[in-house]
């Protein structure tokens, strides 16, 4: 995750933290090359200029250059600055899942990892939280979809919903929930059907759904490889189907990081989790300290 960003910063705060006393000039070349790093990554524009203005704003002055530890400092508040970025206005805190059975709504294009996610999801809430979970797939287009959600529920010990054939994605939704509230299901996550663009149907199906599950979390899968594409699924969907979080996928490969550090600036809303690799427990929760941690080596 963020090896090449990663790599191009730490260049930049080697230099700067090994020539000891610093100008206020090395320091402004110094961010204009953090600036390029970032815009190579594929984090949208305004974001890193706002994150460079901000860092920028906090080093000038005296208190920087006059320091003991000059390069540090700025390492410092370019650290501050990304965790800023990475959770806007705070940690959105656990996933709202209380209140049994607990309806999440996964939602996405086809191919972003959907219903990988939802397996892994799933796994993670059995295994970390003791959850009784039911998964269900909604997918009419793809009679394959559902077999592959089953595959992965029996590999990890999570029941799913029966398949009925003929049944539209409401109607799943709808014995979803009475499946859930009468097996005493703690969680029940509906993983929606995907299609290659957001289209008018697409919309349409989720919103249905949405309305009869009513759900507690509505989580959009993107892939994280997409950068800047990854953003504008996110802005699309949330305004027509509105979300609470984000699960940005194949953040393992060598993806250039820009979705993860312009999600919450651009969509304001939080990543939950980031997906790390194909098997089911390859998934992580998103902190922002942690992220920002890495990008800075
Ligand atoms: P869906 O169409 O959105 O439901 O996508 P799938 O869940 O079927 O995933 C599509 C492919 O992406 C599968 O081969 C998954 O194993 C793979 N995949 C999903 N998440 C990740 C991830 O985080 N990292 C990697 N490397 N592959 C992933």
């Amino acid at each position: 995750m963020f090896e090449s960003l990663s790599d191009r910063l730490s260049g930049v705060f080697d230099r700067l933290t090994k020539q000891g006393a610093l100008s206020e000039d090395d320091v402004k070349t110094a961010l204009r090359e953090v600036r390029i790093a970032l815009l190579e990554a594929d984090v949208s524009l305004p974001v890193a200029r706002d994150l460079i203005k901000a860092v920028q704003e906090k080093a000038s002055g005296q208190s920087v250059t006059k320091s003991v530890t000059p390069g540090q400092q700025v390492v410092k508040i370019v650290h501050d600055e990304l965790v800023h970025v990475l959770q806007g206005d705070g940690d959105p805190g656990a996933l709202k899942i209380d209140n049994p059975p607990a309806p999440i709504l996964m939602v996405g294009l086809q191919g972003s990892g959907k219903t990988t996610t939802t397996a892994k999801l799933a796994k993670r809430l059995k295994d970390r939280e003791g959850k009784k979970v039911l998964m269900a797939s909604l997918d009419v287009n793809r009679p394959a979809a559902m077999e592959q959600l089953q595959i992965l529920g029996a590999q990890i010990g999570v029941d799913t919903l029966p398949i009925v054939k003929g049944e539209d994605p409401v109607q799943i939704a709808k014995r979803a929930k009475t499946a859930a509230a009468m097996g005493g299901y703690d969680v029940y996550i509906l993983d929606t059907a995907g299609r290659l663009h957001i289209d008018a149907e697409l919309i349409a199906q989720a919103a249905a759904v949405r309305d009869v599950a009513q759900p507690r979390e509505t989580l959009l899968v993107v892939d994280g490889l997409t950068g800047q594409d990854a953003v504008n699924v996110a802005t699309e969907f949330d305004d027509k189907i509105g979300v609470t979080g984000v699960v940005l996928t194949r953040m393992d490969g060598d993806g250039r990081g820009g979705a993860a550090l312009s999600m919450r600036a651009v969509t304001g809303k939080p990543i939950r989790f980031v997906g790390l690799g194909e098997k089911l427990d390859a998934i992580e929760e998103f902190h922002a300290e942690r992220v920002a941690g890495r990008i800075l080596g």
